[in-house]
């Protein structure tokens, strides 16, 4: 029998129990209510998805579930905060129990994981496009920003860059020879959750990266009013990535691809050696790439010279679906 819109609400999305405190009312009514605890505030961010822009028809649903609420997640911990919740607005051209199913539980797998409750959306009938509405809970005046990079700071990047922007390659088949790890990160992307949470007292700056480093670094710099000197032979690749490179000499991909989801931070170096002892709680690497400046814009080196960057990062509009 074919489901109704509330029949699909109800199998795939409704009769998770809330898990949050501050999650009060969750699906069923025409709001939910979200209780934000004294001395916090509420991060709220929106990501969509959108078919034949950010994935192709025949990606899994499982993945695409996950991605989804990654996405969301990873705004979240480049401002500090811990995800509580979410919203999820689907559109579907129709009901198909079997993408609904995967997708679902990609999404809900990863929500469990982050302790975030999904407590509302919308379904309605279209072509294909996947919103999630994402919140977390951060101390008052405690979130971290864009705009507060300071002259002198340091700029630093949390794990390897271009593993997803490889993947992206095997998947449109212009590259045969990568391990399948590296469809993994561009497929399932795993917010940088653990490492918002302890920049909040560490970071002057941070942004996660999702349009590649030199777009999101430009952004950040941008709202700072400052500038940076970043070392391409101190970007962290992994193996498939180096490989890669040296292969093609395609060196300005892990600047420039998106999809990694690393956070770009920036830290005042007498806090250092907090980061150091920190290290164990990001739940990740993190590695020092350069240093905040006076001089506005973004300067390259690579093997000691000032190298010019000629491949733009993503950006809708200006540029053919990935
Ligand atoms: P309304 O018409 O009052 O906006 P809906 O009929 O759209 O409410 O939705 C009924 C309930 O189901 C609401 O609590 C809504 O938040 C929830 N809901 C609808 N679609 C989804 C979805 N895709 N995922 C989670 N909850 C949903
Ligand atoms: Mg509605």
């Amino acid at each position: 029998m074919a489901l109704t819109e509330f029949g699909l609400i109800d199998r795939f999305f409704a009769g998770q129990p809330l898990i949050n405190a501050c999650s009060r009312l969750g699906i069923g009514d025409d709001c939910a209510l979200i209780e934000v605890p004294d001395g916090c505030e509420l991060a709220v961010t929106t990501d969509t998805m959108v078919e034949n822009v950010h994935f192709f028809s025949d990606a899994d649903p499982e993945c695409l579930g996950h991605k989804l609420l990654a996405v969301n997640l990873s705004d979240l911990a480049s401002m500090g905060a811990r995800p509580c919740a979410a919203t999820l607005a689907l559109t579907l051209p129709s009901v198909d129990a079997a993408w609904l199913e995967g997708f679902s539980s990609g999404f809900i797998h990863l929500a469990r994981r982050f302790s975030v409750d999904l407590i509302g959306g919308d379904t309605t009938s279209g072509a294909l496009v996947l919103t999630v509405q994402a919140m977390g809970l951060v101390p008052k005046d405690m979130a971290l920003r864009r705009a507060s990079a300071r002259v002198g700071d340091l700029v630093y990047i949390t794990g390897d860059l271009g593993d997803a922007g490889l993947g992206l390659k095997v998947a449109q088949g212009l590259v045969s020879d990568a391990p399948e790890a590296v469809l993994q990160r561009l497929h399932r992307p795993e917010p940088r959750v653990a490492a918002g949470l302890t920049l909040r007292n560490l970071a002057s700056a941070c942004i996660d990266v999702s349009d590649g480093l030199v777009s999101d670094l430009g952004h950040l710099l941008r709202a700072s009013g400052v500038g940076a000197s970043i070392d391409w032979d101190r970007l962290p690749f992994s193996r498939a990535v180096a490989d890669y490179i040296t292969r093609t000499g395609d060196w300005q991909m892990p600047l420039t691809a998106g999809d990694d989801y690393e956070l770009c931070f920036t830290i005042p170096p007498e806090r250092e050696n907090l980061l150091q002892e920190r290290l164990h709680s990001l739940h990740c690497t993190c590695r020092k790439i350069g240093c905040i400046e006076v001089s506005q814009g973004l300067r390259v080196t690579k093997a000691g010279r000032e190298v010019q960057i000629t491949v733009p990062g993503f950006e809708h509009f200006t540029m053919a679906a990935r």
